[in-house]
């Protein structure tokens, strides 16, 4: 009996890997370009965290005219859930991310290098383990959960590292001849790594982010089949990204400590071993510490957060990009019309330590980004948030020629308005121009240096009778309110109140917001002349009949 006998008799089916080295061939891609990968499991939820990932590994893998696929982690059946692989998929979409290969709905994917869900790989990991068998560089463990207990109290009892390795591996030292007994009186068994390392010894890793660092050897005999004949993470990785070809392994830092024995099963499997990029996670402020977006304490860590509020994803991913790479906001500052796509990211300047999440910053960005996009854009983009999450903004937007109107106000001019973050921020920002809307809600008045009634209900008369021309231009518009305010004995410039600050009550600015409150009932609000042109006269006269009756 030797080490090719014990294989067969554990996987007798399995296939030759040359059979799996052929059928999957190194990538024909041009020089220099980088295949990366997203690799989450099923648990259905997608973390900010993942997309931030996904993100960089696939603009690295496009700026290089390479490959960026995803793969479904799913051999730790415990933790999966059911739509768990179309929440991913979609999260993606959503995006605008959808990868080149890989799963494309929860059932379908596209690619020559699948399947690309691990649970649908059985055949293909017991292959590569059939292989390390057959050369005595894994083994059959048959150590019950009682006995891994039981090692485990004895190692920390003895103040030792816990785990299955050296004197402690115990099924390690049984004969060819005892593993193939126990196999045949039908006793359950795992299939162990047999690791060549030493603790003692170190070896060095550059990482593509982290720069150099250095670990113990792995001396640590891992499961690499589990009892449900699926791999464990460690295994089901190399093996894939191996076979899938992956040069570049863009995943988060808690895999760092794992990379020793990563580039240990490497090595014994025969593959060559990829790039790492270890992507420190997102952080948040709390109580004066910093600690990472959590899935149980901050909605914010859900990718379903962002798309609940309608925040952009243009904002979001040039928000991500923003913390990735310290430089694009002095690059977007220069080049406020480029795409971002055209930033000239680069993965080995990502931060070493976790970047601050900041969400002032990103509805900022998100203010910005729908301040570039045309009233339709607005338009198309706000119907679809509220075709999902709001029904009163849907009926609000039935009459897309007047909601173009609304949107068109201080849009696509040198300074366009910038007061939407988020689509969620929509009906708040327009109800004043409906008129059930702005009936319907008991109306404040916020007046300001203005406010008595008297002088109030004069401007609000005088401007519908005497100077408000619905053909006005907005020169002429503005120098009818100058009138207004001279008529009533303001200061017609604001230049003229400062100069003479005793002699007038008032200027025409504080005209213009007796005008806008009594119109809109807010003190703040875009373009008054563009606000006044999509309401017409007759609406403008109503309103400030309402305004009147509303005096005290
Ligand atoms: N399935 C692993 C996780 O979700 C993936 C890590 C990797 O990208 O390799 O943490």
């Amino acid at each position: 009996m030797d080490y090719k006998d014990l294989a067969n008799l554990i996987f007798p089916n399995a296939k030759d890997i040359k059979y799996y080295e052929e059928k999957y061939p190194e990538r024909n891609l041009p020089e220099g370009a980088i295949v990366t990968r997203f690799a989450p499991s099923p648990t259905g939820f997608v973390h900010i965290g993942g997309l931030y990932q996904a993100l960089v590994a696939k603009t690295v893998a496009e700026k290089t005219d390479g490959v960026f696929f995803l793969r479904v982690e799913d051999t730790d059946q415990k933790r999966e859930v059911e739509n768990g692989v179309i929440g991913i998929v979609n999260s993606l979409k959503d995006f605008d991310m959808a990868p080149d290969e890989g799963m494309i709905t929860d059932t379908e994917e596209i690619g020559n290098y699948g399947p690309y869900k691990q649970s649908l790989r059985k055949d293909i990991y017991q292959a590569y383990a059939k292989y390390l068998i057959e050369q005595g560089k894994a083994y059959p463990c048959f150590c019950t959960p009682e006995e891994d207990e039981e090692r485990k109290a004895k190692q920390e009892a003895a103040k030792l590292r816990t785990g299955y390795y050296g004197v402690w591996a115990k099924c390690r030292k049984l004969t060819v001849e005892e593993m193939a007994e126990k196999i045949k009186n039908g006793e359950s068994y795992i299939i162990r790594f047999k690791s060549p390392g030493r603790e003692d010894r170190k070896i060095k890793h550059k990482d593509v982010i982290k720069g150099n660092v250095d670990f113990p050897e792995n001396d640590q005999d891992i499961i690499i089949i589990k009892s449900d004949g699926l791999p464990t993470y460690h295994f089901a990785h190399a093996v894939d990204d191996h076979l899938m070809r992956t040069t570049y392994v863009i995943r988060s830092d808690e895999w760092l400590s794992s990379v020793p024995l990563h580039l240990q099963l490497f090595h014994e499997l025969g593959f060559k071993a990829p790039k790492y990029a270890h992507i420190s996670p997102i952080m948040k402020n709390d109580n004066g510490g910093k600690r990472k977006l959590s899935k149980r304490k901050d909605p914010e860590a859900a990718v379903s957060y962002y798309k609940e509020q309608g925040i952009p994803t243009d904002a979001v991913k040039e928000y991500l990009l923003n913390i990735a790479n310290s430089t694009f906001e002095n690059w977007r500052r220069a080049n406020p019309d480029k795409k971002m796509e055209e930033f000239d990211f680069q993965l080995n300047k990502m931060s070493v330590s976790g970047a601050l999440f900041d969400m002032i910053k990103l509805l900022d960005i998100g203010k910005t980004v729908i301040s570039k996009m045309t009233a339709e854009e607005v338009y198309e983009k706000a119907l679809d948030w509220a075709n999902e999450f709001d029904s009163e903004l849907v009926e609000m937007l039935k009459n897309k020629e007047y909601a173009l109107k609304v949107f068109g106000i201080e849009r696509g001019n040198k300074k366009p308005r910038k007061d939407i973050a988020k689509w969620s921020d929509v009906k708040e920002n327009i109800e004043y121009m409906y008129d059930d809307k702005f009936y319907s809600k008991t109306q404040e008045y916020p007046y300001q240096v203005i406010s008595d009634k008297e002088s109030i209900e004069k401007i609000l008369k005088l401007y519908i009778e005497k100077y408000y021309y619905v053909n006005d231009d907005k020169q002429t518009w503005f120098d009818k309110i100058k009138e207004l305010s001279v008529e009533m004995g303001y200061a017609g410039e604001v230049k003229e109140f400062k100069a003479n600050p005793g002699k007038y009550k008032a200027h025409v600015g504080d005209v213009s917001t007796v005008l806008r409150v009594a119109l809109t009932s807010r003190t703040n609000t875009p373009d008054m002349y563009e606000i006044m042109k999509v309401l017409g006269k007759e609406t403008i006269e109503k309103r400030f009949e309402k305004a009147i009756e509303n005096l005290k």
